[in-house]
């Protein structure tokens, strides 16, 4: 019998924890053009900054689609206050390597329209980043 040995790298092991039926914890699909990036929960700058390491590890990432990780760094520099609410619920589900629940999916889908409603007399968020799915 042959054994074929799959080694998988951090962002396919990472998604096979958070992308759940092709959902991100945002609540964006993956599609092919809409592919799975890595996010570092603690920024490179302030790696670097620390004398950390850099490189993309398991414990310092999650897995978000492209348009996911846009618009949360969209958040971050629009209103860095609700940018750490969504990056802090990101660190509890990262902490414990566990499938995001669905009661932590919803209270980013709150942050997210928290934010929607803040900027809404001066920032026209793109409608790619309000394509979202709700889990329940
Ligand atoms: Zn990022």
């Amino acid at each position: 019998m042959k054994y074929k040995l799959i080694r998988k790298n951090v962002k396919e092991l990472l998604s096979d924890i958070y992308i759940i039926n092709g959902i991100d914890v945002m609540g964006f699909e993956v599609t092919p053009t809409n592919i799975i990036t890595y996010h570092h929960l603690i920024k490179v700058e302030d790696l670097k900054m620390l004398g950390f390491p850099t490189d993309k590890t398991m414990e310092n990432g999650i897995v978000l689609t492209r348009n996911a990780h846009s618009y949360l760094h969209m958040i971050e520099e629009t209103d860095p206050e609700i940018f750490y609410h969504i990056n802090q619920i990101l660190f509890l589900i990262t902490k414990e390597k566990r499938l995001s629940t669905i009661k932590e999916r919803n209270l980013i889908q709150i942050f997210l329209e928290a934010f929607e409603y803040r900027v809404q007399d001066y920032l026209k968020v793109p409608s790619k980043y309000l394509r979202r799915t709700k889990m329940s």
